[in-house]
C-alpha cells in the first residue's frame, strides 16, 4: 500500500533540524515540502526590501538541503493548496504555527477549508518557547510587565520543547514538477543596493548554526555587559536567522545551557524571554503594529504637522544625517548592514520619537523595510517601548541623550569612525558632539560643519524639554 502523501508547508521555519512539523510529516507519509509567496494577505506587512532579500538566499539555502526538492509557490495559499490536494491527491497538511494576526485570521480560514474537504490538517509549535497564549497571571489575564512575565510566568512554566534532530529519510521528500523557480518569486532588488550585504551575511540553517557555534565561542561569556557595546562581537547577529527559523529559539535555550551556567546564559537566555514579550503581546493587541497600547498617547502633540518640516527631519534621520553621530552612525549601520546593533536601535528610536517628536509609526516603517530581521512583534512592540506607549514601555521622561549614550558605550568611538568617517579624525572629546569643537579643532580633523558633516538638525537639550512639556500635555 502506498503512503499518505503529506504538504508540509514552510513558512517561517526555515529549516529541516528542530523542525516540528516537518519531523511529524516525515513519520506520517511522501512529504511535499511547499512554500508559498503569500503579499495578498500580508497587505501592508508584506515583507520589506531586506527581509526579501534574505528570503530569497534562505530559499535558496533549504532547496540545496532539501537536495533540490522544495516547491515554491506564489499567490492565495488556499487556493495553491487545494490545486495540489486535487492534482496529487495529498490527504494531508501540516504546519508550523505563525503568530502575525493576518497570518492567523488566514490559517484558521485554510484549516477550515481544508477540513471541509477531508484533509486532516495539523499546526505545530516551531518558532516560540511558550505559546503565547499559555503564560498568564495567576487570575488567567495577560501580563503586562517583562519581569514577572518572564520570571514567574515563563520561567515557571513547563520548559520549553527540547529540539528534535533532523530527518534523515531524504527519500521522503517528492518533487513536484509544476512549480515556479525561485527568479521568479523577484524577491531581489532591481537596483543592486544588495552588493554591501552578499560579503556580510551567510545565510540558511547550516550557516546559522556556524554563526550561533561562533557566538558560543566568543561572545556568551561577555554578553552581559558586552552586549551593549555596539562596536563588539558580543551579541550573536542571529536575529535574521531566527526570524525565518533558520535556527529555532529551542536550540539557543538549550544550545547556550549546555555551554555554561552563569549571568552570561541567563542574561541571553532572558533576552529570548523579551522576544517571547513581544509575540505575547502581539497575541493579546493584534493592533500593536499601528495603535497606542496606552490610549492617552493617542493625544500626543507629535510635530506640528506642516508636512515639509516633518519630511525633511525624517529624511535626515533615515539617511543618517542628523548631524548627532551616534544617531547617524546607527541609521547607516542599517543601511549599509541590514542590521542595527539593539543599543543603537533604541538611541535612534528615543531620538526620532522624542528629540525630533516624530509618530513611531514612520520608524517602525522604516525598520521593516530596512530591517533584515524586520519581525511585526519585536518591531511594533520595541518602537512602543520606546515610545513610551506600550507594555511596560520605558517611561517617557527617559530620553536617551546620544551624546552621552556614545561616550558611554562606544568609549573608544570605534563604532562612530566605522560608520560616520568624515568625522573619524575628530578628537575623542568631540567626537560625540562635533558641533562643540573649536573651529581650529575642526579644521585640523578636516571637518567643516554644514559642508562635510552636518550641523545638528535639532538642539538636543531643548527638544529634550520640549519632548518633557509635549508629555506633561496628556492627562
Ligand atoms: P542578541 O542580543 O544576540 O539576542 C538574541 C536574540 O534574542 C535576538 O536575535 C532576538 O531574537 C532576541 N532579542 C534580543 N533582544 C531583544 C529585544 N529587545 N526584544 C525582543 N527580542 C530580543 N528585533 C527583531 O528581531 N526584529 C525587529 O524588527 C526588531 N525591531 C526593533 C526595533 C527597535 C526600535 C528596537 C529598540 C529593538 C528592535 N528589535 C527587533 C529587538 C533587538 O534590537 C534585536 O532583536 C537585536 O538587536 C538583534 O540582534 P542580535 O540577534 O545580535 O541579538
Amino acid at each position: 500500500m502506498s503512503k499518505p502523501l503529506v504538504i508540509h508547508w514552510f513558512r517561517q521555519d526555515l529549516r529541516l533540524s528542530d523542525n516540528p512539523a516537518l519531523s511529524a510529516a516525515v513519520h506520517q507519509g511522501d512529504v511535499l515540502p511547499i512554500y508559498i509567496l503569500d503579499d495578498k494577505n500580508a497587505n501592508e506587512w508584506a515583507m520589506g526590501g531586506a527581509s526579501r532579500w534574505w528570503l530569497h538566499h534562505s530559499l535558496t539555502a533549504l532547496e540545496t538541503s532539501l537536495a533540490d526538492r522544495l516547491n515554491l509557490y506564489q499567490g492565495e495559499p488556499l487556493k495553491v493548496l487545494l490545486a495540489l490536494i486535487e492534482r496529487l491527491g495529498v490527504t494531508q497538511v501540516v504546519w508550523n504555527r505563525c503568530y502575525e494576526p493576518w497570518r492567523m485570521a488566514r490559517d484558521e480560514k485554510i484549516k477550515q477549508a481544508l477540513k471541509e474537504k477531508g484533509i486532516r490538517v495539523e499546526s505545530y509549535n516551531g518558532s516560540l518557547l511558550w505559546e503565547p497564549w499559555q503564560i498568564k497571571k495567576p487570575d488567567g489575564t495577560p501580563y503586562k510587565v517583562f519581569t514577572p512575565f518572564y520570571r514567574k510566568g515563563c520561567l515557571k512554566a513547563d520548559m520549553p520543547r527540547e529540539p528534535l534532530p533532523r530527518p534523515n529519510n531524504k527519500d521522503a521528500y517528492l518533487v513536484d514538477d509544476k512549480c515556479q523557480t525561485l527568479d521568479s518569486l523577484n524577491l531581489l532588488p532591481k537596483i543592486a543596493w544588495d552588493e554591501p550585504f552578499k560579503s556580510l551575511w551567510q545565510i540558511g540553517e547550516d550557516k546559522a548554526q556556524s554563526q550561533f557555534f561562533q557566538f558560543l565561542k566568543e561572545g556568551l561569556a561577555s554578553y552581559k555587559e558586552g552586549r551593549n557595546i555596539p562596536s563588539k562581537p558580543f551579541v550573536s547577529r542571529l536575529s535574521p536567522h531566527i526570524h525565518f527559523g533558520e535556527i529555532s529559539p529551542n536550540q539557543l535555550w538549550y544550545g547556550v545551557q549546555r555551554e555554561a551556567d552563569n549571568e552570561h546564559v541567563d542574561h541571553f537566555c532572558s533576552e529570548l524571554g523579551w522576544r517571547e514579550f513581544s509575540y505575547s503581546q502581539l497575541f493579546v493587541n493584534p493592533n500593536l503594529p499601528t495603535q497606542n497600547l496606552q490610549p492617552k498617547f493617542d493625544d500626543f502633540p507629535w510635530l506640528a504637522n506642516d508636512g515639509t518640516h516633518e519630511s525633511a527631519l525624517l529624511s535626515a534621520w533615515q539617511q543618517g544625517k542628523t548631524g548627532i553621530p551616534m544617531v547617524d552612525a546607527g541609521m547607516r549601520e542599517l543601511w549599509q548592514t541590514g542590521y542595527m546593533h539593539n543599543r543603537v536601535r533604541m538611541i535612534v528610536a528615543s531620538f526620532l520619537v522624542k528629540n525630533l517628536r516624530i509618530h513611531w509609526q514612520h520608524g517602525e516603517r522604516w525598520f521593516w523595510d530596512t530591517l533584515l530581521d524586520a519581525d511585526l512583534a519585536n518591531n511594533s512592540a520595541s518602537w512602543q517601548w520606546v515610545a513610551g506607549s506600550g507594555a511596560d514601555a520605558a517611561p517617557y521622561f527617559r530620553i536617551f541623550n546620544p551624546v552621552v549614550q556614545g561616550q558611554k558605550f562606544d568609549t573608544e568611538g570605534e563604532y562612530i569612525k566605522r560608520f560616520v568617517p568624515e568625522i573619524s579624525l575628530l578628537p575623542k572629546k568631540y567626537l560625540f558632539s562635533p558641533w562643540e569643537a573649536p573651529e581650529l579643532v575642526l579644521q585640523e580633523a578636516g571637518v567643516k560643519l554644514g559642508e562635510t558633516y552636518p550641523h545638528p538638525i535639532i538642539d538636543l537639550k531643548a527638544s529634550r524639554e520640549a519632548a518633557l512639556e509635549a508629555f506633561k500635555s496628556l492627562k
